[in-house]
Parts: C-alpha cells; sequence; structure tokens
C-alpha cells in the first residue's frame, strides 16, 4: 500500500479534497493511506511557536527549525522508508515523471511551509526540495494535495479501465492527450468531428495521434 504523510501547520486543509472523487476511493480500498500530522504539536515552548523573525529584517515570518525537523524525524521514525519532499517554489518543478517517481518509491512525506518559508537549514533535512510552478501559494499545502492527487491516481488498481491513466497527458513525455467529445452531436452549433461518428476505429486512432501531436506542437511553440 501506498504511504503518505502530510506535515504542516493546517492538517484540517486536506479533509475535504481526501473525501472525494478517487483519492476517497483509493483510501477506502486500501490502496492508499494517508496520515497528516500537525507540525506545531511539535513545538516544545510554552506557546508552541512556529515561527519567528527574519534575521536581517524584512517582512513576514519564517518557520522555525526546531518544531518542523522534530517533525520530520518522526515521521522518519513512523516509516522509515519513506520520502521526505519539502514544498518550496525554489524546488524542482513536479512533472508526471516525478509522479510515476513517487509512485515506485510507495512511501511520501511532504512537508508544508506557511509565511515567508522554511528557516534555510531545514533543507538539510529532506530528501528533495519541489515546486509545483513559477507562482506562489499561500501555503505548502495546496501543492501537496496537488502531488498527492497525481500520484494516487496512478497506484496500480486506483483507476477503473474506463478511467485508464495510460492515455492521460504526459503518458508519453511531452504529448498532450486528444480532443475528447461526448452528446450531444451539436451544440451551439459547433459539431462533433466527423471522423468520431464514423465507425473507423483505425482512423479515429490515426485522427486521435496527430491531434495529440498538434496539440503538443502548439504548445511547445507557445514556450509553455
Ligand atoms: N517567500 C517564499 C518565496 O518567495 O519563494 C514564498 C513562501 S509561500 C508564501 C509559503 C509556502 O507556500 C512555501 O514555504 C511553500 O511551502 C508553499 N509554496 C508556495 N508556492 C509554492 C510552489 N509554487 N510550489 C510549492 N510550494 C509552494
Amino acid at each position: 500500500m501506498f504511504h503518505a504523510q502530510l506535515l504542516s501547520l493546517f492538517p484540517e486543509f486536506f479533509t475535504s479534497p481526501l473525501a472525494c472523487s478517487i483519492p476517497k476511493r483509493a483510501i477506502a480500498a486500501g490502496l492508499a493511506s494517508v496520515d497528516c500530522m500537525q507540525i506545531r504539536d511539535f513545538a516544545t515552548d510554552k506557546h508552541h511557536k512556529v515561527d519567528d523573525l527574519s534575521y536581517g529584517g524584512g517582512p513576514g515570518m519564517v518557520m522555525k527549525p526546531e518544531p518542523v525537523v522534530a517533525a520530520i524525524t518522526e515521521a522518519r521514525r513512523r516509516d522509515p522508508g519513506t520520502h521526505v519532499v519539502m514544498l518550496t517554489p525554489s524546488g524542482r518543478q513536479f512533472t508526471q515523471k516525478k509522479a510515476l517517481e513517487y509512485v515506485d518509491k510507495g512511501h511520501l512525506t511532504l512537508l508544508c511551509g506557511r509565511y515567508e518559508g522554511f528557516d534555510e537549514r531545514i533543507c538539510d533535512y529532506v530528501d528533495e526540495q519541489l515546486s509545483l510552478g513559477d507562482y506562489v501559494l499561500s501555503g505548502g499545502e495546496p501543492a501537496a494535495m496537488c502531488v498527492l492527487d497525481a500520484v494516487i491516481r496512478l497506484l496500480p488498481g486506483v483507476l477503473g479501465s474506463s478511467e485508464s491513466a495510460v492515455l492521460d497527458s504526459f503518458s508519453e513525455e511531452g504529448i498532450l492527450d486528444w480532443p475528447h467529445y461526448t452528446r450531444p452531436e451539436e451544440f451551439d452549433g459547433k459539431k462533433v468531428p466527423a471522423v468520431l461518428l464514423s465507425g473507423n476505429h483505425g482512423e479515429i486512432e490515426k485522427w486521435r495521434r496527430e491531434q495529440s501531436q498538434l496539440r503538443s506542437r502548439r504548445r511547445r511553440e507557445r514556450g509553455s
């Protein structure tokens, strides 16, 4: 079973996304398990302080090393094989390939920051730094949930054959999914491409391959 641990100051963030659709099904089927740990529980001072002012000045608070490192240590104690990932805009960008790597690892701990981010020394206690993309979120929780969702849907047995991840975008590196259509045949004057109604499976497959390649090429031309 794939096991994830989430280290966060807002563990309640994960309640709803883990309680619906595919993550819910995966957990109920015993294919994935997820534990949330409250970083604040590892602060030993009277006020359970997890952040402090930035040395050198400047606005915003920085996450203190003691409680965060204690939470990481506890995560490693509970699940000795776990791969600890810090969510940070400064990390390597998350990809479908990375999601597959995490599936293979089978044990993942996602460390979520808040405020201005982590005291730099915390980086020495994680295995990897990961970014969702070149933008800034208020906290690591939405980033961690995206990573976890992408991983869970790749776990063997999680998706039914009708939802297979094998045909998704990026299953082949850099290749996007083809356009999909459902009923009605005509909507607001826009028709479903005739080939999809032809019943000719060879032609449909050829059209889909071409459309995938076209989209992927266009995206590269846009440089995104
Ligand atoms: N001062 C930081 C900077 O400019 O890079 C931003 C800190 S952000 C407000 C607070 C936390 O959100 C980060 O510590 C990180 O855990 C998370 N976060 C924000 N953007 C992220 C991204 N693009 N990828 C992953 N985590 C992100």
